[in-house]
This record gives structure tokens, sequence and C-alpha cells, in this order.
């Protein structure tokens, strides 16, 4: 088997797989005062120091959550209803990139129909998948009331990298919140909490259990619970904790700290991939080429062979890769983000994704080009009878 779908979830890894065995055995609610109790709370605590380590947070500001697509929810819904409290700090405007997950699109969608005075502007992206300085400064110039814009570190679909340091600058100057989604960027690039007002984590996608995740808060943002109940977390979210979650989330951020020469290593595989396929059909397209592109993803299509049968072909061969987001591989529509990039649909058709990670080796690139140049060849002899 050749799992090239990181992206989608990166597999245990190992240092993660024995802190949640671990933390299973303890057997203790977190909010619990007596030892088993105590004992749980310090492998969360631990945890959250690790993870808060990353991103270069403060602990206290981490609030533990199932995963990022509920971060993204308390978050932007959080934010906005939070915002109340204050009657001229109301969130009144929120603009997105147009290459965010569709967690962070139907969050902001959401949070338009709850709240009828916040009104949602798309930011466009250049055909190289980095967002439009120059709209979201015309954006926030235009308008008024307190904006919250959510813009991604890196996209997961293509890997490119945002300017999330200039984005910041702009948002800062005009008052307002940023949020940022640090989902695929999170170990695979250096990331600073400082220049923003929420960051959303996933565990899974750091090799960490599906089910846990992370939003980081600037101290005095705003945010209202979205899940009310026994006061866990300072009552930002109600709950007990996904203790054996948590602590395999912060074993595998732990494992990400100075995490350079994996980097390295993953970006080989990657580059290596790519020119491999290039070098082997030359009509590859890698989307966002140009464009500084997270070490572990490569977004390409092989024009004429399209996502589903590739997918069916490469599982044949065993190997697995996506096409576009993974919440829409299971039916194989055209990607938001290539669309947002202005590619032609018939290329986004072929869109495929392989997606690079801590098991990934040399002989998982081989396979998969292998399988991809049999496949594009099946096309090619089907095409010429
Ligand atoms: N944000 C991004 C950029 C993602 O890639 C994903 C998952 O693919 C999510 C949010 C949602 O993550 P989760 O599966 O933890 O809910």
């Amino acid at each position: 088997m050749h799992y090239l779908d990181h992206n989608a979830t990166s597999p245990l890894r190992p240092e993660s797989l024995s802190a949640v065995t671990h933390a299973l055995t303890i057997g203790g609610n977190p909010s619990s005062i007596h030892g088993a109790g105590r004992a749980a709370r310090a492998v969360m605590e631990e945890a959250r120091e690790r993870i808060a380590a990353l991103v270069s947070a403060k602990p206290a500001q981490v609030v533990f959550t199932s995963g990022a697509t509920e971060s993204c929810h308390l978050a932007l819904l959080g934010a906005a209803e939070g915002s109340l409290e204050g009657d001229d700090s109301r969130i009144t405007r929120i603009f997105v990139s147009a290459i965010e997950h569709k967690a962070v699109l139907a969050s902001a969608n959401r949070l338009a129909e709850r709240f009828p005075w916040v009104h949602v502007t798309v930011l466009p992206v250049a055909a190289d998948g980095v967002i439009d300085l120059e709209a979201l400064r015309v954006a926030l110039r235009e308008g008024k009331g307190r904006t919250l814009v959510a813009v991604m570190a890196a996209n997961n679909e293509i890997g490119v990298i945002q300017p999330i340091a200039d984005v910041s600058r702009l948002v800062r100057e005009a008052g307002g919140l940023l949020m940022v989604d640090a989902v695929p960027a999170a170990g695979k690039i250096d990331l600073d909490f400082a220049l923003c007002d929420y960051m959303v984590l996933s565990g899974h996608k750091l090799a960490a259990p599906i089910g846990s995740g992370a939003l980081i808060v600037a101290d005095g943002a705003p945010l209202a619970p979205q899940l009310v109940g026994g006061g866990h977390q300072r009552g930002l979210r109600a709950g007990s904790e996904n203790l054996s979650g948590i602590a395999g989330f912060g074993a595998a951020a732990h494992a990400m700290r100075d995490a350079e020469g994996e980097r390295t290593r993953i970006a080989h595989l990657r580059d290596h991939f790519e020119a491999a396929l290039k070098a082997a059909i030359p009509g590859t397209v890698i989307f966002g080429e140009q464009s500084p592109r997270l070490c572990s993803t490569s977004g390409f299509a092989i024009p004429g062979l399209t996502a589903e049968t590739a997918l069916i072909g490469l599982d044949l061969d065993g190997v697995m890769m996506s096409s576009g987001s993974t919440c829409s591989s299971g039916k194989v529509a055209v990607s938001h983000v290539l669309t947002a990039m202005g590619i032609e649909e018939s290329l986004a058709a072929c869109a495929l994704r392989a997606s690079f990670g801590w098991s990934s080796t040399m002989d998982d690139v081989h396979a998969g080009v292998r399988s991809l140049v049999k496949l594009h060849e099946r096309v090619r002899a089907r095409e010429a009878a």
C-alpha cells in the first residue's frame, strides 16, 4: 500500500499512538479533583503546552475541540456572537478568501443567516493561488463596521502558502480581526500565532487521531461558546475533553518541533514526484507551481486523465491519492479552489492531489508515478484507437 493522502488524514505517528494508549489507561476525567482526574489533567495540560509551542502561542490560549470543522464554527460564530457584548465592536463584515475550506465558507454563510446584519464578502485569489492583497485592502477600506477576515495559512488542495504577515498588517491597520486556518500548514511551515486572533488546527492532519482539534484564541478576542454546559475550558467549550485524542495531538505536535530535517525530506519526495511525472508526461500541470508551497502538497492534473478514472486506477495499484479536497472526494466535483484560480473546468476535472508526510517514502513516490504513467498511456491508447 502506498499512502499519498496525508492532507486527508495523516496516519498515526508512533509517538502519537503511544500517547493515546497511555491516556486511555488513565481512566480519569480531567475535571475530577481526585488522583485519576489530576493525572488526566496533567496529560491534557502537557498536550496544551506542546500544541501552543508549535504555533508560538500561550497554553492558556488553546481551546480543544473535536477538529478543525468545529474550530472554524467556534471562531466565526463565536466571534460574531461574542462581539455583540460591546456595541461599537459588533462584527458586521466577514471576509473569506475564495480558497478557504468548506468548513470556513459554510460557517461564514451560517453566520450571515443567523445574524442578518453580517455581510459576507469572498476575496479573490490570483491565477497563482495567492490571495489578492489589493482586493483585501480595498474591501477593508470600503464599508463600515468591524471586520473579521478568514485567510488560510496555506491551501489544502494545492499547498500554496498565503502571505499571512501582509494580511495581518492590513487587517490590524483597519482594526479588524483575523482568523487563520492553519490545518495543512501546521508543522510544515513556521507559524506565528501573534499575527492573528484565531487559529484553527486539526489533530489528524498532524498524524494524531481523528476527532482532536484546537482553536487558539488571542487574549481579549471576542468569543462566545457554541457548546454550553459544564464550565470546561474556561467556559469556552463545554464537554468532557477527548483526553486520548488530545494526548495524541500533543505528542504529534511535539514530534514536529524543530522539524526542519523532516520538511526537507518531504520536500525532496514531493519535488521528485513532480519532476518524474513531468518528465514522463510532458503535459502535466502543477497548480500553483510558481508560488511558495508547502513541502507536503502537490496539486496536479494530467490532461485527458479524469480524476475519477485516475483515483480508481491508482487504488487498484495500491496507491492512495485524492482529488481536490477530502470532503468532496467521495463525489468528484470540480474544486472551488481551482475555479477561483480561473482553471478551466476540463482541466479541473483532472485535478489530483498527492500529499506526503512522515510515513512517505521514495518507494511510494515511484509507485505513484508508475501508476499514473500507466493510466495515462491507457488513455492515450484509447484516444488513438
Ligand atoms: N480546514 C482545512 C484547510 C482542511 O483541509 C480541513 C480538512 O480537510 C478542515 C479544515 C476540516 O478539518 P477536520 O477534519 O478536522 O474537521
